[in-house]
């Protein structure tokens, strides 16, 4: 299979991870007979020191016309004293709306082999965690209108959390597809016993509930389920929740690895394109030394042969070659442990491509 992906390596530790990802990929191709081509575009940082903008229109269309968009990370100290409108993120924000990523989805898997990591007790943590939230990204009360007002002498603020039955069934939609491919359990999260549109995020869910036999759903409320995700999170297999809940729930989440290097992630349009990403920023603290933790940016791009490309065998290739290489006892600085061997951000990136 030939396919188009734009690499945007981004600031900091960006170009570091990515170069690993590709190298990753380039030996799946060798495997498998797939030939992906890439086309950089700078991003963040690194394109306002160049045009003046976090990313130019040009760079723009070449995201949109790619297959899929493999992202490392943007922003950082140099750049933090921007104007709002070109700060880094600003280029984030652009892609994802220019591109319809309308769901977010952010896998929390902690490797039986770094159980030490987590700041859960191994009791708690028992063979591992694996759940995925599936966030919705461009509606609800970020995006919806908001004003800060003058009434009877003092200033009242309003943010409007609109959501419509179309914008919550293709979200659905996207749960109910990746809960069956995985263990077919959907839990939805929302505040149905306050919000009217947790009401009928409900009502949705449940309606589409009906074409999805083999999924179970089940309902949560979002304050019982930040308490879930730290008392009993082996209970949960897919998550589907509106913007604000999943930005707080995915951060909440992610931590219960303890190693932010590990986390991939991916953004979804209605189509097959998608952005895919590690969950952390551009690690200014550690750039350009050779000893970030490539495997989030590894493992965004098995989530890419996935969920753009349809290539389920190639991307358990990837996670299983990462966990050889942890069984292996190989870690980055980041997730060093007594008795393992610290490698450095290439070295890692070889130890995978070696297992595919
Ligand atoms: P960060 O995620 O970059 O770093 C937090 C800590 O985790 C640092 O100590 C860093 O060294 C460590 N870390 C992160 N990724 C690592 C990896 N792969 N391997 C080993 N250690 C790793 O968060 P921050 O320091 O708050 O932000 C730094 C910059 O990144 C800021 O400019 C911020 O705006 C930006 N940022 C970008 C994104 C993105 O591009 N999607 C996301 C978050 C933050």
């Amino acid at each position: 299979m030939n396919k188009n992906i734009t690499v945007l390596r981004g600031d900091g530790i960006g170009p570091e991870i990515v170069a690993e990802a590709l190298k990753v990929l380039d030996r799946v191709c060798e495997k498998y007979g797939h030939t992906f081509t890439y086309t950089d575009v700078d991003i963040g940082g690194c394109s306002i020191d160049k045009y003046g903008v976090p990313i130019t229109d040009e760079g723009m269309a070449k995201c949109k016309a790619a297959d899929s968009v493999l992202l490392g990370a943007v922003g950082g100290p140099k750049w933090d004293s921007c104007p709002p409108a070109i700060r880094p993120e600003k280029a984030l924000l652009a892609v994802r709306k220019e591109l319809g990523l309308f769901a977010n989805l952010r896998p929390t898997k902690l490797f039986p082999q770094l159980a030490d990591s987590s700041p859960l007790k191994q009791e708690i943590v028992g063979n591992g965690i694996d759940l995925l939230i599936v966030r919705e990204l461009t509606g609800g009360v970020y995006f919806g209108p908001k004003k800060t007002e003058e009434v009877n002498g003092e200033l009242v603020a309003t943010d409007i959390m609109p959501y419509s039955e179309h914008e919550i069934e293709r979200i659905g939609r996207v749960a109910f597809e990746t809960a069956r491919k995985r263990g077919k359990r959907l839990a939805s999260v929302d505040k149905a016993n306050v919000l009217d549109t947790s009401r009928l995020w409900r009502k949705t869910m449940h309606r589409l509930a009906e074409e999805y036999p083999d999924v179970e759903l089940s309902d949560i409320l979002v304050d019982n389920t930040a308490m879930q995700l730290i008392k009993n999170p082996t209970q949960f297999d897919v998550l589907v929740t509106e913007n604000m809940f999943g930005d707080i729930l995915s951060d909440e989440a992610s931590m219960l690895t303890g190693s932010i290097g590990m986390m991939p992630s991916a953004s979804l349009s209605e189509g097959t394109l998608g952005m895919y990403e590690p969950i952390h920023g551009s690690a200014p603290d550690i750039a350009g030394l050779n000893i970030a933790n490539p495997l989030g940016t590894i493992l965004s791009g098995a989530m890419m042969l996935r969920y753009s490309f349809d290539m389920a065998e190639e991307a358990d290739t990837i996670e299983a070659a990462v966990n050889a290489v942890l069984d292996a006892g190989y870690r980055t600085g980041d997730i060093m442990q007594e008795g393992c061997t610290k490698v450095s951000c290439s070295d890692m990136g070889d130890l995978v491509a070696e297992r595919i």
